[in-house]
């Protein structure tokens, strides 16, 4: 963590004021970051609220305190000549595995965040233990690894070998860790003996032999180099860093070409990381080029709908994603480093920090969230996340497993604080909806963030402490009709893809209220625009397919999915999706063969309700959407022919299931007689139960006709109300049209109300199944009392002469 926007004394004095007295301040940077306009908060400024990161979070914390220090230093302590009478590991831990003695620098990180962003110092304690031990280690044969030196002299001599600067660099990268988030001065003094180590090791090559080394996987060594030198100011370390800089693969990322197919995924995303600190360093825009012409390659044209990549563990041809669909897909350890990239680039350039967020929501929440099982006490981790159709996840365990993609969960599940909120001077960005409370340093305030989202599409900031701040809060690009409200107050309708800015001087007790209704939408591979994920809001749902194993993509109609009144959950009719970040323990389906859904006709249903015997509504337009009488409706003489009379106890029509399907644009009229007017009743209400409905009133609680829609249950509707409540006794004429963001409502004719914010539309709604004449989606509404007739539904708004001539 760098905030070099803090300053020294700052530091000093945050640490002394915090409410974690015991913890360290973050030590100081001998040089500032170049080029960086956006910092972390440090993670002893963020607590996680409840919720499913804070559930994570205990469990990985769990297993942290269980692990036996002892048999992890094992082969440390044989390599180096020490004695150890513990159980060797097993797994990539095992005493003949190659890559032995990188999970231990993962445990290092892992212990230093969870002892910042907890303040238990259990973590600390335990850190502490294993850097004396590494340190002894170090000591007694003047190197540090779980493997002999001859590994690298196989590496330099171009035999084979796994990876030993990969191990190298989790060792070197827990050690800052533990110097940085928990004040460990020892591990610093073994971190610079290993770089200079690293240093004489690379010296005595040539370029061209340094390169050839290059060709096998080295993870971040470049990037905890360059960090080392903003630490320490020595140039030795720099120069070390940039023995690290593989042509290969960075020269094409600078002319930014895509030259990515082929090669081996997570080896290559360390060295964007390296980059971008590598730009922060040196100010070499070059670097900062290559950072980002990766980041753009990978995320747009690489990366799957649960924002992870790679298949086989290798990057394909651009664009190839329907066709490389199996059960070796995005290895986790990827997105751990996608997200590392992510808010390093945020930090350089805030300007796109909309695009760098969306991103970053769409692979914490879809993939890294839900690649630690739940049923695990111990956090057990996914390796890689089958997105083959029937696909099922696999889990880590104990001591028997420790790959990358283990040690990298153990990361990513104590650092969920890390990127919620960043600032800049008094600008604060609010990046992520996760229940939160933060404790802005050396300045007296805090902000609480309550929220249960993605469940639910709202979440609350509360301000204690006071002063000015530029806030800045995320509008992600899915959301259609956000609204902000500062203590109740409608602030500006924010564009979605944007952070909208609420500057002001805050006070104790002001809060701010963040609506982001989400909408039910499929994200289209590129290479076959058919296989589709599907989508609430940013959450990929997934089908839930138990123990029945796939053989190929199931087939979606759109038109059939409907809510469950389950949060994020949907059906199919004969499949559940839920989200997939709760998908767990049986098999599933990110990825469906979509039938697409034809148009609806401009003339959708008409309803002239002429028939005189019998349930059956005869649907004029010759479209087929027959309706049916429900409850105790009868007939009477109608405006034109019959009606339908509907006697304000049981009685209502009933549409059919998906009626305006697909539609962003649409008009309901229709002629009723009110007998008694009571408060919410329906003259029509198309919905799946309370989440997702349209519907409009003769009259609502404050006396007028009211027409809402909303996607996110009471709290989200978007309205049109009346002057007054619909005329009683007589035949009215009411219409509502939707086009653009423009809804109107007409009565007798006339246009009596609109409004010009509606986003909601009922394509939001998915494919309603609830579709009444005369009766609510809420159960305790009572029924409509009226004569209706000539009901007629539109795909398409009718103008105002249009209305005025169906009178
Ligand atoms: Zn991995």
């Amino acid at each position: 963590m760098r905030h070099p926007a803090l300053s020294r004394r700052t530091l000093l004095k945050t640490g002394a004021a915090g409410a974690a007295g015991a913890l360290l301040p973050a030590p100081a940077l001998a040089r500032p970051d170049t080029g960086v306009s956006a910092y972390a908060f440090p993670l002893t400024a963020v607590r996680l609220g409840s919720g499913p990161f804070a559930d994570n979070a205990g469990r990985t914390q769990t297993y942290l305190r269980f692990l036996d220090s002892d048999r992890l230093l094992h082969m440390f302590r044989v390599t180096a000549g020490l004695a150890s009478s513990a159980t060797p590991c097993g797994g990539w831990e095992s005493p003949t595995t190659e890559l032995r003695g990188h999970s231990i620098g993962h445990v290092l990180s892992a212990l230093a965040q969870a002892y910042a962003s907890t303040g238990d110092t259990a973590f600390k304690t335990k850190g502490d233990y294993l850097v004396t031990q590494l340190a002894l280690c170090q000591k007694s044969n003047g190197y540090l690894s779980a493997y002999p030196e001859s590994f690298f002299d196989r590496l330099e001599g171009g035999q084979s070998v796994w990876a030993p600067y990969y191990t190298l660099h989790k060792i070197v990268a827990g050690l800052l860790d533990m110097y940085q988030l928990a004040g460990n001065v020892q591990a610093r003094t073994v971190l610079e003996r290993k770089a200079t180590w690293v240093q004489s090791r690379n010296s005595v090559l040539t370029y061209a032999q340094r390169q050839q080394v290059l060709r096998t996987e080295f993870g971040g060594i470049g990037e905890t180099l360059f960090n080392l030198y903003q630490i320490t100011e020595n140039a030795a370390h720099l120069t070390t860093a940039q023995y690290f800089d593989h042509a290969q693969i960075l020269d094409p990322l600078a002319a930014n070409t895509d030259a990515l197919a082929g090669f081996h995924a997570n080896t290559q995303i360390p060295k964007a990381i390296a980059a971008i600190r590598g730009f922060h360093a040196t100010g070499t825009t070059r670097y900062r080029d290559i950072a980002v012409n990766f980041w753009n390659f990978v995320v747009r044209q690489h990366s799957y709908a649960i924002g992870g990549n790679s298949n086989g563990e290798y990057f394909q041809a651009p664009n190839r994603i329907a066709s490389e669909l199996s059960d070796t897909t995005c290895e986790c350890c990827n997105s751990y480093n996608m997200l590392k990239l992510t808010r390093q680039l945020f930090f350089t350039d805030p300007s796109r920090a909309a695009e760098w967020m969306d991103f970053y929501e769409k692979a914490l929440y879809n993939h890294l969230l839900g690649a630690q099982n739940p049923s695990s006490a111990h956090g057990f981790h996914c390796y890689y996340v089958p997105l083959r159709a029937g696909g099922i996840k696999s889990y880590s365990n104990d001591y028997d497993n420790f790959t990358c993609c283990h040690g990298t969960g153990m990361e990513t599940n104590t650092k969920y604080v890390d990127s919620i909120y960043f600032y800049n001077g008094d600008t604060l960005y609010v990046n992520l909806f996760i229940a939160s409370t933060l404790t802005w340093p050396g300045r007296g305030i805090t902000i609480q963030q309550t929220t249960t989202y993605p469940e639910t599409s709202t979440s609350r900031l509360t301000v204690t402490g006071s002063g000015q701040i530029d806030l800045r809060i995320r509008i992600p690009s899915w959301t259609t009709g956000a609204q902000v409200r500062v203590n109740g107050t409608l602030t500006g309708t924010p564009a979605p893809g944007s952070y909208l800015a609420i500057s002001r001087t805050w006070a104790s007790g002001d809060t701010v209220d963040i609506s982001l209704p989400m909408a039910l939408t499929q994200e289209a591979t590129p290479d076959n625009s058919a296989v589709r994920a599907v989508k609430h809001g940013p959450i990929v749902l997934a089908g839930q397919f138990g123990t029945q194993n796939l053989t190929a993509l199931p087939a979606l109609n759109p038109a059939n999915l409907t809510a469950t009144g389950v949060p994020l959950e949907y059906t199919t009719g004969s499949v559940l999706l839920r989200p997939f970040y709760k998908t767990h323990g049986q098999r599933y389906s990110v990825y469906w063969s979509v039938s697409s859904t034809p148009p609806l006709p401009a003339f959708v249903a008409h309803y002239p309700f002429d028939e005189t015997s019998g349930t059956t509504v005869t649907d004029a337009t010759g479209n087929g959407r027959t309706a049916t009488l429900a409850g105790g409706s009868t007939r009477t003489a109608g405006r034109s022919g019959n009606a339908v009379l509907l006697n304000g106890s049981n009685a209502y029509v009933n549409l059919p299931s998906g009626i305006l399907n697909g539609a962003t644009s649409f008009t309901v009229a229709a002629w009723v007689r009110i007998g008694t007017a009571a408060n919410w009743t329906r003259v029509f209400d198309l919905g799946t139960g309370t989440g997702a409905y349209l519907f409009l009133t003769p009259r609502s609680s404050a006396g007028t006709a009211r027409y809402a829609i909303t996607s996110g249950g009471a709290g989200g509707e978007q309205q049109i109300n009346a002057p007054a409540a619909l005329p009683t006794g007589a035949w009215t004429h009411v219409a509502v049209t939707h086009t653009g963001n423009l809804g109107v409502l007409y009565v007798n004719g006339a246009e009596v109300a609109r409004n010009s914010a509606l986003t909601i539309r009922p394509s939001s709604l998915g494919s309603t199944t609830q579709n009444w004449i005369g009766r609510s989606q809420y159960a305790g509404d009572p029924y409509l009392a009226a004569a209706v007739d000539d009901f007629r539904l539109y795909s398409r708004a009718l103008s105002a002469s249009e209305i005025s001539q169906l009178q």
